[in-house]
């Protein structure tokens, strides 16, 4: 007779957790005992390719699973290397090299259960939905095997048995269902096989499983369905697919293969717009990456819900569907997976964070897929602009996401619509386009092409040859603030500061301006009551009489965005009336100043209001406004 053993105190906490885990991550414990099934058997396979003792070739190696409902009983076997008395006794009565799990203290305890849902500890999982588990094992080269059984916390015995092969055999009897929690379920056939799809669907040996299925008996009547017609059968089935399509042969591969994969594994009805395969084997990193870039956004990628990420494999093994920190957010549209062999099967999440093979293999896939977008742009066209449609707004996001500090990589993937046949543009193709006399990069931030194209303030610039950039994402004039310049050229709104079109002459003839009609332009100020911080000689307008610039780092683009989201304090830009000289209306405004000062500031009312509505700001007083229209027209 045997006698119980005990737990080590920390594997009985670990035990307690698992006994005591919730439902939804319960289904992984197939995963582990899988896992260590192919760990052994990899053992085994390895030695017999210098040890002819062993006397088994590779197609010689399975791992068989078999459920037998009326006992309540899934059973794992492998014919890996086996354990001994010593070896059941050391790996299973310990957490043995899960070292990676760390204890947490009670208060903890929810993210505890979410390292058991992502990451799994082994074969402890086992206790997440069984009641009892035994161990038979058979070491290799040993003629005795042993039984390993535990019915939880309690502890564990160990005898010897009765087992004819090399190998392992685990059998789980499960827990009684209860409310919430059906256990049976692990007893479907369907199920097995749903979750062997899931999660060890590249293990390199075959997963086996006698599967019940139904065909019409041999003599059934042609017109008879009923199901005394039918007839049920077993047939041992293979269920996973073994070689994972990453591991393949590039040349192996066609673009179908990859494409239909995408579709079935990240449920997409369109092929992406492009793959990218990369194996990469360096010193900081080792992994296989499948890299995908779908043809159209999600319909929640523009949402919280949306997670980015891509899945994580060890050696085959998924540990992680959505490992967030493999992509930066500006790539957060990139599907696709990763498999190292350098990383633990059984690592938490919190050590994955930190984990410096993860980091590694983050940073390499980041390069990859900048320089394919890259090339993509350069080569594929047409390809790059149907991305950047789809996920444009989302690489903008990148360049003044966590105050611009990842501006310098997606600079050169950036693309706006240019006033130059409303195309889009790289920042390069503009500079390289710019006139030789033209200071800086011209943009205009509007609600739409059309928008801008009216603003009196690109009227002049277009006349001058020169190319303004439309910026219509409410992203994008903060993207281009924290941008400043590309290359050594800078930025320059045209409702902002000086545009640099003046020659010395024009600009002294502006200054003279400015001077002999200083007390009208004070005036104006003084009539528009604090709504304007100055008004001014302007330099930027041809045909209109009015449009308004702003002093201050805010523009009136901005101002709209910001007081769209009721949560933002509220903003105001600083805004600066411009008169155009050459305009009628100013020679009349010349002649109110002197002539009628109240009405002077009725028309000065007007034509800021004018502008107002020009930009698609509201004006603040309608009734004045029209108040004021009517006394002109009745005039
Ligand atoms: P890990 O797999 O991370 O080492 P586990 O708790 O899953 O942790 O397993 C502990 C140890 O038990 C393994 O390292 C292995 O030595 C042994 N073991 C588990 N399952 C098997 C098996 N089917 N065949 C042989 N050894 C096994």
């Amino acid at each position: 007779m045997a006698k119980t053993n005990e737990f080590k105190a920390e594997s009985k906490r670990l035990l307690d957790m698992m006994i005591n885990s919730i439902y939804t991550h319960k289904e992984i414990f197939l995963r582990e005992l899988i896992s260590n099934a192919s760990d052994a058997i990899d053992k085994l396979y390895f030695k017999s390719l210098t040890d002819d003792s062993v006397g088994m070739s590779k197609g010689d190696f399975a791992i068989d699973l078999a459920v037998d409902k009326n006992a309540r009983t899934i059973t794992i076997k492998d014919n890996g290397i086996g354990m001994t008395e010593d070896e059941l006794e050391n790996n299973l009565g310990i957490i043995a090299n899960s070292g990676s799990f760390k204890f947490k203290s009670e208060n903890e305890k929810n993210e505890d259960v979410d390292i058991i849902g992502q990451f799994g500890v082994g074969f402890y999982s086992a206790f997440m939905v069984a009641k009892k588990v035994e161990v038979r094992s058979k070491a290799f080269g040993s003629d005795k095997a042993y039984s390993w059984v535990s019915e939880g916390v309690d502890g564990y015995t160990i005898d010897e048995c009765d087992k004819a092969d090399t190998g392992t055999e685990v059998i789980l009897t499960l827990k009684d269902d209860a409310e919430n929690e059906n256990y049976s379920d692990f007893l479907d056939d369907y199920r097995i096989k749903e979750l062997v799809k899931k999660y060890s669907d590249y293990v390199r040996f075959p997963i086996r499983m006698d599967v019940e299925k139904s065909r019409r008996k041999a003599d059934a009547k042609e017109d008879d369905y009923s199901d005394e017609a039918y007839e049920t059968y077993t047939e041992n089935e293979t269920l996973n697919s073994m070689v994972p399509l990453w591991r393949k042969n590039k040349n192996e591969l066609k673009p179908e293969d990859y494409n239909n994969f995408y579709k079935e594994k990240f449920y997409d009805y369109n092929d992406p717009l492009k793959y990218i395969h990369s194996k990469v084997e360096g010193t900081a990193a080792t992994y296989d990456a499948l890299l995908y870039i779908p043809s159209q956004a999600p319909y929640n990628f523009y949402s919280r819900e949306y997670e980015k990420g891509l899945q994580l494999y060890s050696s085959g093994v998924l540990i992680m569907d959505k490992c967030a920190d493999l992509l930066p957010d500006y790539f957060s549209f990139v599907k696709g997976l990763v498999d190292s062999a350098d990383l633990s099967l059984n690592i938490s999440r919190e050590m994955l964070q930190h984990d410096h093979q993860l980091k590694a293999i983050a940073k390499s896939i980041e390069k990859t897929i900048k320089s394919e977008l890259s090339k993509m742009l350069k080569n594929h066209r047409e390809d790059y602009e149907k991305l950047w449609k789809a996920f444009g707004i989302q690489i903008k996001f990148g360049v003044y996401d966590n105050y611009g500090r990842d501006k310098d990589a997606v600079e050169d993937l950036l693309l706006f619509t240019s006033s130059a046949e409303k195309k889009l543009v790289t920042l390069d193709e503009y500079v390289s386009r710019m006139k030789e006399d033209q200071k800086y990069i011209y943009y205009c931030a509007a609600e739409t092409v059309e928008k801008a194209e009216l603003l009196p303030q690109t009227e002049l610039l277009r006349d001058k040859g020169y190319e303004i950039l439309y910026l219509t994402d409410n992203v994008d004039e903060f993207a281009v603030k924290v941008l400043m310049r590309h290359g050594d050229k800078e930025f320059r709104s045209v409702s902002e500061g000086d545009l640099g079109l003046d020659t010395e002459e024009q600009k002294e003839e502006t200054k003279k301006l400015t001077e002999d009609n200083k007390g009208m332009l004070d005036l104006i100020k003084e009539a528009l009551d604090g709504k304007i911080t100055e008004a001014k000689i302007s330099d930027r307008l041809k045909t209109h009489p009015v449009c308004i610039s702003n002093a201050g780092q805010i523009s009136l683009e901005m101002e709209k965005i910001l007081n769209q989201n009721p949560q933002n304090e509220r903003v105001k830009s600083e805004k600066v009336l411009e008169l155009n000289p050459g305009h009628k209306i100013f020679s009349v405004m010349q002649g109110l100043y002197d002539t009628d000062k109240e009405k002077f500031k009725d028309y000065a009312a007007l034509l800021y209001d004018q502008a107002l509505l020009i930009e698609g700001m509201p004006i603040e007083d309608p009734l004045a406004f029209s108040e004021k229209i009517c006394k002109l027209m009745a005039e």
